[in-house]
């Protein structure tokens, strides 16, 4: 949705319900970051997001950056990637990304640095860490997170600025509050090991308040700011 008036009303709500999630767990408000999550949505949707003063915006489809940037030549976005990553895709990636919170293996932390370097460039990185049970959901195993932040030393292109997760889907908010806990907790222990993570990115359009009471400084959010998003067609298998 482009309409600049629908926008503006739904920023201003996002941004005070984060707020009351802040007051509500004792925290300031200005620890936690919003993340507009633009995909599926054009590059009109971002050109009216930018006159609220937006400029980092959450794609999970390195094709539909490309088509956005292009777009918006020279309007100076920011563009995070939050979504699964093919190697392949890293080449694009090192070009016009300025962050990716979905690094979730060493193959891609490998293929990420070899064109960050032949670009010049560095990004910040969050590590996916796999905290709901459901196979869908991509992400590194948390028992496999020390060895991983360790591994990222050899690739100086990437700045690891902390871990990012999503929830478990259930109706049942302890269980999506035990996936922002045990996040939290990974980055505690990473951090007393010595690593530098500040950053949790985590909480969504419909749980982000339980990722605030457990201290995400980022939520992502999509439809509440956007709208609905056009479902999928989904063509049923043959046979
Ligand atoms: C789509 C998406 C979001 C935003 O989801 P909403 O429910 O629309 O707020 C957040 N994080 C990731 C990784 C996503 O793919």
């Amino acid at each position: 949705m482009s309409d600049p008036t629908y926008l503006a009303a739904n920023w201003a709500d996002v941004r005070r319900r984060v707020d009351e999630a802040c007051h509500a767990a004792g925290r300031d408000p200005a620890g936690v970051t919003i993340l507009p999550v633009s995909k599926t949505f054009g590059a009109e949707t971002v050109r009216a997001a930018m006159a609220l003063g937006l400029r980092r915006f959450g794609e999970n489809k390195v094709q539909e950056i490309r088509d956005k940037a292009a777009a918006l030549d020279g309007c100076g976005i920011e563009w995070v990637v939050i979504g699964h990553l093919q190697t392949n895709k890293a080449h694009d990636v090192a070009r016009l990304a300025s962050e990716v919170q979905s690094l979730d293996r060493p193959q891609l932390a490998a293929a990420l640095h070899r064109q960050l370097v032949a670009a010049g460039r560095t990004i910040d990185v969050l590590v996916q860490v796999k905290t709901a049970a459901e196979e869908s959901k991509y992400g590194l195993d948390p028992a496999q997170l020390p060895a991983f932040l360790d591994s990222l030393r050899d690739y100086p292109t990437l700045r690891p600025r902390g871990l990012m997760t999503l929830a478990t889907h259930s109706d049942d908010p302890r269980l999506v509050r035990d996936c922002f806990r045990q996040l939290r907790e990974l980055r505690d222990e990473a951090v007393a090991r010595g690593h530098d993570l500040p950053r949790l990115s985590m909480g969504m359009s419909g749980d982000f308040p339980l990722a605030i009471a457990e201290g995400a400084t980022e939520v992502r959010i999509g439809t509440a700011i956007f709208g609905q998003r056009p479902q999928p067609t989904v063509i049923p298998a043959a046979g």
